[in-house]
């Protein structure tokens, strides 16, 4: 079927299979494991669900990773970019402009928090996060403290993998490898309640690993040029829920310290936490702030690092003075995926979206409460329409299972078998559902990832003394 459309056969899909194996290098995956066995192919998707090649539906319990709103194959969004594409594709933001990323920038100027009034667009969140690092660093330069040229950001942290957001990243077993290549970041504690790296309570610490963050701040004092934080919930570290007012208390602290705050809301944007920004939620309105994934709905690769006033004027000068930010991609502003994110934004209107979404994180939140009752589930984490549930080898010691015994990936790849499509995060189960999806597929959502749990963990009776201390 060389240079021929998929069709479908079983033959076809034993060749894409094989072709996958041959030609294809996938993120995050260990190509060892991943060889050894044939890969689902997914040829459709509608609504909620993923369609594979033997016609076979799933939930797509992970939105293609956070970004899908609205639901697959929509045809509003369809429609918007099909007009686009009668029109033009692509047109470069240098030296010419667009009349739909001019309407995109204004509709994101009204939709986010008051005081951001600039929009810079990129192709994807870690682009949002480099343009943010890089405004912020050259900002500080043209207001003459060239100084203040580190970055704070959180242990735990994710903000993408390009060398700047792997810099200013806290993952552990994502970045240190790269850590040569990067440049000064100080970290604090991650507000991570169910292991408090400070050894606190919740009921009783009083944002301690917010105090700390202020001690970082006043023993860098002049030095640093921003914090950066993913709001309300740190995504690919677990699904780590933060405590209530610690974004507050981190906007507080960034007023005292006069330090700049970066908000990476690429995964929480777009109605993730329940409103349209997590931001909202603590008052924060941050300097500046990144979005992507859910931006075109989950349809196309497009960014935006949007930020004030304030910062934007500190780059205007004459053309001698340098002041110029020379940064840019080829894509930027792309025609279609700007199409996508007007027509994203309008579903938000004409569905309801938002309203919608209570007696959603509702349905989550109840079925979340009986699986947190599982003897191996050690902690259930919500935030919004996203969950992330902690499997740990023991309960009361809180002890992980063995990093080699894949307990999350083996939860994930027992859900295909009834109809759902989730991955994990080590041994936490993410749940990220579309935001439209219907209340009779998130029920099955919960009640297969019940059962998943369920039956895979009976099935591993040597993993239970297999865990280690986390
Ligand atoms: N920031 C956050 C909070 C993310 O969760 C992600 C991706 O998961 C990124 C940035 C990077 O986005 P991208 O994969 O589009 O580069």
């Amino acid at each position: 079927m060389a240079g021929q459309t998929f069709k479908g056969a079983p033959s076809d899909t034993r060749q894409i299979q094989q072709w996958d194996r041959q030609h294809l290098w996938h993120p995050f995956t260990q190509h060892k494991l991943w060889n050894q066995s044939d890969p689902l192919v997914i040829v459709a998707g509608q609504g909620d669900m993923l369609v594979d090649a033997d016609d076979r539906k799933y939930i797509d319990g992970v939105a293609s990773i956070w970004c899908n709103v609205h639901g697959h194959n929509h045809p509003h969004i369809n429609q918007a970019i099909a007009d686009q594409l009668g029109r033009i594709a692509h047109c470069t933001l240098l030296g010419l402009t667009t009349p739909n990323a001019v309407e995109l920038a204004r509709r994101l100027v009204e939709l986010t928090p008051d005081g951001l009034a600039k929009v810079f667009f990129s192709d994807d969140g870690s682009t949002a996060v480099e343009v943010a690092c890089k405004m912020a660093f050259a900002y500080w330069h043209h207001r003459s403290q060239p100084q203040r040229r580190a970055f704070v950001a959180v242990h735990e942290a994710y903000h993408g993998d390009t060398i700047g957001a792997v810099s200013v990243g806290g993952i552990e077993i994502f970045h240190k490898l790269f850590r040569p290549l990067l440049f000064e970041t100080h970290r604090a504690p991650a507000p991570y309640c169910y292991r408090c790296p400070l050894g606190r309570r919740p009921d009783e610490c009083d944002l301690a690993c917010a105090d700390k963050l202020g001690e970082l701040l006043a023993r860098h004092r002049g030095q640093i040029a921003a914090v950066v934080v993913e709001p309300l919930i740190q995504c690919a570290a677990g699904m780590i829920v933060h405590p209530k007012g610690y974004l507050h208390r981190v906007r507080r602290l960034c007023d005292e310290h006069d330090v700049l705050l970066i908000a990476d809301e690429v995964a929480t944007g777009f109605g993730r936490t329940g409103t349209m920004f997590a931001c909202e939620q603590e008052d924060a309105i941050p300097d500046l702030m990144c979005l992507s994934k859910g931006l075109t709905g989950g349809y196309l690769p497009l960014a935006a690092t949007l930020t004030t006033d304030r910062i934007y004027n500190a780059f205007l000068g004459d053309m001698d003075e340098q002041k110029t930010f020379y940064h840019g991609h080829t894509y930027t502003g792309n025609a279609l995926g700007c199409a996508a994110a007007l027509a994203n934004i309008e579903l938000f209107e004409r569905e309801q979206t938002l309203a919608q979404l209570p007696a959603k994180i509702d349905c989550m939140r109840r079925h979340l409460a009986k699986i947190a009752e599982h003897d191996n589930v050690g902690d259930v984490r919500q935030c919004g329409l996203v969950a992330g549930i902690e499997l740990v080898a023991d309960g009361a010691s809180r002890k992980l299972f063995a990093y080699g015994q894949q307990v999350g990936a083996k939860v994930c790849m027992h859900a295909r078998r009834y109809g759902v499509i989730i991955r994990p995060l080590a041994d936490v189960i993410v749940l990220f559902p579309p935001l439209s999806i219907s209340m009779e597929h998130l029920e099955r959502l919960m009640s297969v990832t019940t059962r998943c749990i369920d039956e895979v963990l009976a099935d591993l009776p040597a993993g239970r003394a297999d865990g280690y201390e986390g």
